[in-house]
């Protein structure tokens, strides 16, 4: 972990604002103890050493579980490649946010209300979320795959007919599967976060889900009972952080300015390999 005392408000997404001047206060002390005193009270901010000179914490919203991007690990640290990246930019600009896991639909909703300043969850750059939202360069690939219940008969698309499918909400995997449920005659489930998503799936209530490819490949490779037929794998479209479309110019900017010396320093290949083997 990088000298960022590192705390994470796990709390539902109504109580967005009221979190936020504990956060701050928090993180005037910066000890190990508020660090895990905070922690315990899941109420948080992740703060990098060097506040910057306007004093502004900004809200940075995230999903709940996505990892390797975004997920909590064995000795309950909120961890992953979006986490780190966002604390390594954050030290490199010198710029103080407050972390907030609130699910996907719930994190891109707080950026869209202004309860957050910016968002990074593993969210694609489409064409159709840059009408609401700025983005940075991308930082990494991806694109949506099928993934169904090992053992599964389920090889194709055609498979799917008459079948229940499960997505999760407001993400590029559900809006593909609602491209093509007419044409190959499925009916869609949505679930809010990813974990509920493949149980759903694994005990056989839907036959099929549409995640992103390196989440999907991640939790196979850890041991979730699913796989991926084929190469079915559709519409690549790489991650970025986002801001509110016209809002927060200079917060896009220290995060992409933190990408590029962060990629040039090494820091982003280190991070990166943590969590991809
Ligand atoms: N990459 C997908 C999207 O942007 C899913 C992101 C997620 O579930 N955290 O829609």
């Amino acid at each position: 972990m990088l000298a960022a005392a590192m705390v994470l408000s796990m709390t539902a997404c109504g109580s967005t604002q009221e979190e936020a001047p504990a956060a701050t206060e928090s993180a005037e002390t910066e000890s190990a103890a508020q660090e895990t005193a905070a922690a315990e009270t899941e109420s948080a901010a992740a703060e990098t050493e060097s506040a910057d000179a306007s004093g502004k914490t900004y809200i940075i919203a995230t999903d709940t579980v996505f990892a390797p991007f975004e997920f909590t690990d064995a000795s309950n640290n909120f961890v992953g490649i979006d986490v780190d990246l966002l604390a390594a930019i954050a030290e490199d600009q010198g710029f103080s946010y407050e972390l907030q896991s609130l699910g996907f639909d719930a994190a891109l909703l707080a950026v869209e209300s202004g309860q957050a300043d910016g968002v990074i969850a593993g969210m694609s750059i489409t064409d159709e979320r840059k009408e609401k939202f700025d983005f940075s360069d991308s930082y990494y690939d991806a694109g949506v795959t099928m993934a169904v219940a090992k053992g599964s008969e389920i090889a194709s698309f055609e498979d799917l007919k008459d079948q229940k499918v499960a997505v999760k909400t407001g993400t590029n995997g559900a809006a593909f599967a609602k491209s093509i449920a007419d044409e190959y005659g499925f009916e869609i489930v949505e679930f809010s976060d990813s974990p509920t998503m493949y149980q759903d799936v694994i005990t056989g209530n839907t036959v099929a889900c549409f995640e992103d490819y390196p989440v999907m490949a991640y939790n196979i490779q850890q041991g979730a009972g699913m796989e991926m037929p084929g190469d079915v794998n559709e519409s690549q479209t790489p991650y970025g952080f986002a801001v509110k479309k016209g809002e927060n110019a200079e917060l896009l900017e220290m995060f992409q300015a933190g990408l590029k010396n962060i990629k040039e320093n090494g820091k982003y290949d280190e991070i990166i390999s943590t969590y991809t083997k």
